[in-house]
């Protein structure tokens, strides 16, 4: 049996009612904001990112009403970002696990919030999957990206002094004033 599913217009509840369970790669590019990112260094390697994710629905039987609606989502990527203490590139793998419960609508979700232990969602007729992915990986991403322990590099220090060097022959802006000045009008 072979279905096809939009993940930009999920109908949630059919989804989570047949208790079904989606999982695939999908890549970074797709992903735009969380693609803004990561500090990928060509476009091959933005092309090779891939972000991996399951999807799973799951109806819970309460007694006297609804049975409640469930999503759980798993999804993970490895993403290029820039080390915030020595400004080299550092892979960060960011996870996120979690489970949403769908309800009727905004104020039930303000309602039940506090009391339940998963995120809730409104229930609407096409939901779009792949924005909750997104949103989800963004909101897992460190927000100071760092190296456990910055790598130290030989070529670090090399380049750093033809730096240095390419800046002492740029003449300093003053003493190129101060000539400026003497010159005779
Ligand atoms: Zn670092």
């Amino acid at each position: 049996m072979e279905k096809n599913f939009d993940l930009k217009r999920l109908h949630v509840k059919a989804f989570a009612r047949d208790g079904l369970s989606l999982n695939g790669l999908q890549p970074l590019t797709f992903f735009e904001r969380l693609a803004d990112l990561a500090t990928t260094q060509s476009a091959s390697e933005a092309e090779n990112t891939q972000v991996e994710w399951e999807l799973t629905g799951e109806t819970v039987s309460v007694a006297g009403g609804e049975p409640q609606i469930f999503l759980h989502l798993k999804a993970s990527v490895g993403l290029p970002m820039q080390c915030q203490r020595c400004l080299g590139q550092v892979q960060v793998e960011v996870l996120s696990e979690q489970t949403f419960r769908f309800v009727a609508d905004e104020a039930t979700a303000e309602a039940e919030d506090d009391e339940s232990e998963e995120d809730l969602l409104v229930l609407v007729p096409e939901f779009d999957v792949w924005e909750l992915i997104e949103d989800e990986l963004i909101m897992s991403a460190p927000i100071v990206p760092k190296h456990p322990v910055c790598p130290t590099s030989v070529t670090m220090s090399v380049s750093d002094e033809s730096f240095e060097a390419a800046q002492a022959e740029r003449p300093n802006p003053f003493a190129a004033l101060a000539q400026l000045k003497k010159k005779p009008h």
